[in-house]
């Protein structure tokens, strides 16, 4: 006998990437730029008081929404630094990661057969929760000569104005690309006038380099369509801690938490403590890692230009987005720099359309690896000039 699976999950294809890690097996010196993970540890101060809430025994659920304390925390903190204002009570839930509030945000909002637009190329997860979800994905493509901003023009090609709901994710997994208010305003507009929800990843919004990050919620009419999802996992490089949370008007947020104290009851409790103290104390951590960031970023950068690559100038995150060169599909340069020079990098089409053609670089890998991976990557070109 075999168990019968659902519909839904038979709709959602198996990760592109997987064959590339199998390939990546059968070497030893394989330098990777295709995680999308920090390869900094969280800082202390929040990994010190995770061990201490271990100590005095604080092993129990937290409120489904996650701990009050917490809660005020991310809503001074949303407010301070990017002028989100949010209730603690109400209008804020902590989640097992981002992952998790996205995952929610399509469960609560999403109805049989709606659409939903999302801007692509995007981070992998957004079109399987829809499909998961029971929503139809429709694909905006954005465009490397708009640096991969959403515009206007891509939503109105697609027919976004018929969905229901609007995905985007700026600083944006995998380009780099971000938007600024002035991009964001039209967008705004848009989304008021076809009466979208738009959900708002900003996950990478701390790694944001010249200037600051806006969020879509603080333009006018926004905060009432819109769920603004961060967490941890990124600036404060708590991956593996899990923890996310989103924010959004009150019958909203009460919406994902019914599915949340079911599906989960709370988020794990040991990282919550680790993460109040990320916010209390750890500002400075976080600067220090978005320097680094941000310098490996114009390494990166300067030198796919010397190698001869087209790079559009990422400004967010801690991905770059090359072009491959002509004579290559994205899947056969990703392929054939693993096996040939044991550099991982992913395929841009992994990550929906308008990624044809790229590779997703990143730069969470310390400089003298990122050094050794471009040398590489440059005897690479150089072989099959
Ligand atoms: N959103 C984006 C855009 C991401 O790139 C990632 C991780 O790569 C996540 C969400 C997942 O975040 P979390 O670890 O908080 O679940």
């Amino acid at each position: 006998m075999t168990i019968e699976l659902s519909d839904r999950v038979k709709a959602v294809p198996p990760s592109g990437i997987r064959r590339f890690f199998e390939i990546a097996e059968e070497r030893d010196d394989v330098i990777s730029l295709g995680v999308g993970e920090p390869d900094f540890s969280t800082p202390w101060a929040a990994r010190d008081a995770a061990i201490a809430s271990l100590e005095q025994g604080k092993t129990s659920y937290t409120a489904n929404r996650g701990m009050r304390e917490l809660r005020e925390a991310i809503a001074d903190y949303a407010a301070d630094r990017f002028d989100l204002g949010y209730d603690p009570a109400e209008e804020i839930i902590v989640t097992a990661g981002a992952s998790e509030a996205v995952d929610l945000a399509f469960r609560a909002f999403v109805n049989p057969g709606d659409t939903v637009a999302i801007a692509q190329p995007s981070y992998i997860s957004y079109e399987p929760g829809v499909i998961f979800a029971g929503g139809e994905v429709l694909s905006v493509r954005t465009r490397e000569e708009d640096e991969f901003r959403l515009t206007v023009e891509a939503l109105e090609e697609a027919g976004a104005g018929d969905a229901e709901m609007l995905v985007l994710c700026y600083p944006n997994n995998p380009t780099g690309a971000i938007m600024r208010e002035e991009h964001l305003e039209p967008i705004a507009e848009f989304a008021r006038e076809h009466d979208l929800t738009v959900l708002s990843d900003e996950i990478y919004a701390e790694l944001t380099y010249e200037g600051e990050h806006t969020s879509i919620a603080t333009l006018e009419g926004m905060r009432e369509r819109t769920i603004v999802f961060n967490g941890f996992s990124k600036a404060h490089a708590m991956t593996g801690l899990r923890l996310g949370y989103a924010l959004g008007p009150a019958d909203a947020i009460t919406a994902m938490n019914k599915i949340h104290q079911y599906a989960m009851l709370s988020a794990p409790t040991t990282a919550q403590h680790a993460a109040l103290e990320a916010l209390d104390s750890c500002e400075n951590d976080v600067r220090e890692m978005v320097d680094q960031y941000d310098r490996r970023r114009q390494f990166v950068l300067s030198r796919f230009r010397e190698i001869g690559m087209d790079v559009f100038e990422a400004r967010g995150a801690f991905y770059c987005f090359p072009e491959v060169p002509e004579g290559f599909t994205a899947e056969e340069f990703a392929e054939g720099v693993l096996r040939e020079e044991g550099v991982a990098v992913v395929p841009g089409d992994v990550f929906g359309v308008g990624g044809e053609g790229h590779l997703r670089i990143s730069y969470a890998t310390g400089l003298g690896d990122l050094r050794e991976a471009l040398a590489r990557i440059e005897a690479f070109v150089a072989d099959h000039a």
